[in-house]
């Protein structure tokens, strides 16, 4: 589907044509995402919200125009409450230390899962830190699906925030995450949702899951590195303090007393991105003029086709096999090290991830040393998977020698 807007992907390696499956990483960039970048600097770089010339004024309507299309791709008409960050990471640094500074106080507890990403541990374990609080952990069951039981049995009155992975970085694992909203919001609990790995591969409507937060980053959605997002409902976000200070983010600054910018400026210190922004607005274009419902459907076909030509292999373990997932299959190969199957398959141009992939705590739990990762774009093909499978072949025929 659509790799020849791929510049990148006719690129040789060793010799080899380049089959890139480590999209979950990062994804590769359409012509029309680097043109953007090009076109910005080339016709409206200025600063933007300050100036009153033509420039700046048109760069701020760029930057604004990516704001409202972000906000139209997560379902919300309120712009205020798409503020931009510098990726999934930064969002949820920022909400870990704005929603702490408010919400969390002493004793109060904060919900994680056992398959989350650094991302959205470390952020919580630094809050719990701060300011003396729990941070809990929902079990998997045996199969590695959420323990929705469990889940229910861990929350209390002191429980005030759920934060959690649409999809699993690792596993591809799509989380219930409307069932595990609903259940936070019967007891009066706020959700993030760490949007990472899904919005690249499902469609996302915030006002439909009802989410109060979600993350994501651009350059996992064929956008440029550098840009992220972090929706809130505006009334949360406009309780909660700033992350940081500086420019923009303020509305009067005097040594006595300070205020602050209205939403989302308020979040936003210091000159954004406007460059990254405008890119990113091209990038879902790009990707809703084929049609996320389209690129779901595709990648899911790819998933179950890379799943089924690898159950064929024997030594093959492959982890959450009969669990719903999206993008990402995680597997290893009995008595190999997975990296040295990485390794084997780089030689002949095939890009995968092979480690902890960020998620120590779940790779802890599966009791390996990593795992092989396969993630999937728009632009991977069947033959991508054939070339992949083939590929693995010869590295284990040199591995078991
Ligand atoms: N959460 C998940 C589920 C991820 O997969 C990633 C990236 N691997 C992140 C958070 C962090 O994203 P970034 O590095 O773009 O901030």
């Amino acid at each position: 589907m659509n790799s020849s807007d791929f510049p990148i992907l006719k690129e040789k390696i060793y010799n080899s044509d380049l089959v890139y499956l480590d999209n979950a990483a990062t994804t590769q960039k359409p012509q029309v995402v680097i043109d953007a970048i090009s076109y910005a600097y080339s016709h409206f770089n200025a600063n933007v919200h300050r100036g009153v010339h033509h420039l700046s004024q048109l760069a701020t309507k760029h930057h604004e125009n990516a704001r409202k299309k972000v906000g139209d791709f997560l379902g919300t008409d309120n712009p205020s409450e798409i503020i931009f960050t510098k990726g999934t990471t930064d969002s949820i640094n920022l909400l870990a230390f704005s929603l702490g500074e408010e919400f969390i106080k002493t004793g109060d507890e904060i919900v994680v899962s056992a398959l989350e990403h650094h991302s959205n541990i470390v952020p919580w374990q630094m809050l719990c830190k701060r300011k003396q609080a729990r941070l809990k952990v929902i079990p998997l069951k045996t199969d590695l699906s959420i323990d929705i039981d469990a889940f229910k049995s861990l929350l209390t009155e002191k429980t005030k925030i759920v934060s959690i992975a649409h999809v699993s970085n690792v596993l591809g694992i799509i989380n219930p995450i409307e069932e595990i909203i609903r259940i936070a919001h019967s007891r009066g609990i706020l959700v993030c949702v760490d949007a990472a790995q899904s919005a690249p591969h499902l469609p996302i409507n915030v006002k439909s899951i009802d989410c109060d937060f979600l993350a994501f980053s651009a350059h996992k959605i064929y956008g440029p590195t550098g840009v992220g997002v972090l929706y809130g409902k505006q009334e949360l976000l406009s309780k909660i303090p700033p992350y940081q200070g500086g420019g923009e983010m303020i509305s009067h600054v005097s040594f006595d007393h300070t205020t602050y910018n209205e939403l989302p400026y308020k979040f936003e210190a210091g000159t954004p991105d406007f460059i990254g922004s405008f890119a990113l607005a091209k990038a879902l274009d790009y990707l809703q003029e084929i049609g996320v419902e389209k690129v779901k459907n595709h990648e899911a076909e790819l998933i179950d086709y890379a799943q089924a030509e690898l159950k064929k292999i024997e030594g093959v373990i492959i982890y959450a096999l009969s669990l719903p997932k999206a993008g990402v299959i995680s597997f290893n190969i009995k008595d190999q090290h997975p990296y040295d199957v990485g390794m084997l398959l780089d030689q002949q141009g095939v890009a995968v991830r092979t480690g902890h992939h960020c998620a120590e705590p779940l790779i802890d739990l599966l009791c390996v040393p990593g795992t092989i990762r396969l993630s999937v774009a728009l632009y991977n093909s069947k033959e991508d998977i054939d070339k992949f499978v083939s590929a693995l072949k010869k590295a284990l025929l040199l591995l078991r020698k």
